[in-house]
């Protein structure tokens, strides 16, 4: 039996990746900060909670990381801590820099004196291209990242290849794209707009407060990208791959597609609220995911449509359970 350990388990990715870990027969150890006060719901409405291990420890502790890695000794890593919001960013750059790049130097450096053969998985982002013009970007596209969030990206990304260049490691970057669920964190856009319209829908609210709606991203569903992670680590060679949809719609185009299905009116439920800008925003992302399809037999074939019907039917199911945990 494969010994996996997912950094970050507690969060969006960690839970998916878990449940996927789990039913391919690995044992799943994950991290979290704060043992005492993390709430794991996100495992628990997957089913999951019961079956892995989650143990505490501090990623910006070079000690505790090293302790880790000899007791665990995993042979997969799957590195998906970060401060993950790129709003968040904006207020905090020196924090995001710090906690999104040491925990990926204190694990490597682990890995390197572990002398086993463990498999690493960097969670990179498609944060790192930023306002470029070159566009779907491809794996060698070039970095010109527009918040701090995507700048600690680039720099964890880079010292990943360095690690694999300089000392023969198992280690890849996945540079994923958007990936949506109803599992995602309450100020994530798409969850805003997806809960919102559902609750518009029935009556519970009138009006959802929006920022920029001009931004155009290239979206996907988080259940499947986490496959894609997996396939990374089983190649014969390690190497970087992007992880993302093929196609790209604007934030608007999202928003009126949700409505639609609901029979909503954009004009009638939309408010535009300045405040909600960002001081850079990332205007265009779109990727080219050939190269992911053909070399690790990645399977994604779902429209923005087929997207945001699974979106809708699974926050639906989502806000059953989180009444059902309420009332027991
Ligand atoms: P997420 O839901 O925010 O989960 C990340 C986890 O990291 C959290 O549950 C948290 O766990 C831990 N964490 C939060 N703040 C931290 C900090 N300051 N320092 C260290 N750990 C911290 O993120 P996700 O959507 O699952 O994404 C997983 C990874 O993929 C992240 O690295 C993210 O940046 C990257 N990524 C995500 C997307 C996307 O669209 N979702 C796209 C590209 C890349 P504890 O509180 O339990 O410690």
């Amino acid at each position: 039996m494969k010994t996996a350990l997912i950094t970050g388990i507690s969060g969006q990715d960690g839970a998916y990746l878990s449940k996927l870990l789990l039913d391919k027969g690995y044992e799943v150890v994950g991290t979290t900060r704060d043992l005492d006060s993390v709430d794991l719901y996100r495992l628990s409405f997957l089913d999951a909670k019961e079956s892995v291990k989650v143990v505490g420890c501090s990623l910006d502790s070079e000690a505790e990381v090293g302790r880790l890695i000899e007791e665990i000794a995993p042979d997969e890593i799957y590195n998906l801590a970060a401060q993950s919001s790129v709003g968040y960013s904006f207020e905090n750059p020196i924090g995001a820099l710090k906690n999104n790049l040491l925990n990926v130097g204190y694990l490597l450096s682990a890995v390197k004196k572990a002398k086993k053969e463990i498999r690493f998985y960097q969670a990179s982002s498609s944060e790192m291209f930023g306002n470029i013009n070159e566009l779907p970007v491809k794996e060698d596209s070039y970095f010109h990242p527009s918040s701090p969030y995507g700048i600690s990206k680039a720099a964890s990304h880079w010292l990943t290849i360095n690690y694999r260049e300089g000392y023969d490691l198992y280690a890849v970057c996945g540079i994923l794209f958007n990936h949506e669920s109803c599992l995602r964190g309450q100020d994530y856009v798409t969850k805003k707009i997806i809960r919102g319209a559902i609750q518009i829908a029935e009556g519970r609210m009138h009006k959802l407060k929006l920022g920029n709606l001009d931004v155009t991203r290239d979206w996907g569903y988080a259940p499947r990208y986490v496959e894609a992670m997996w396939l990374m680590l089983q190649q014969d060679q390690p190497r970087d791959y992007l992880v993302c949809s093929g196609s790209s719609i604007s934030l608007k185009e999202f928003v009126v597609k949700v409505f639609e299905q609901l029979n909503l009116n954009f004009d009638d439920h939309v408010e535009i609220d300045k405040s909600l800008y960002r001081a850079v925003d990332l205007e265009k992302m779109w990727g080219d995911n050939s190269m992911t399809k053909d070399e690790l037999n990645w399977e994604y074939d779902l429209s923005i449509n087929q997207l945001i019907t699974h979106l809708l039917e699974d926050e639906r199911e989502f806000i059953l359970w989180q009444e059902k945990v309420a009332n027991s």
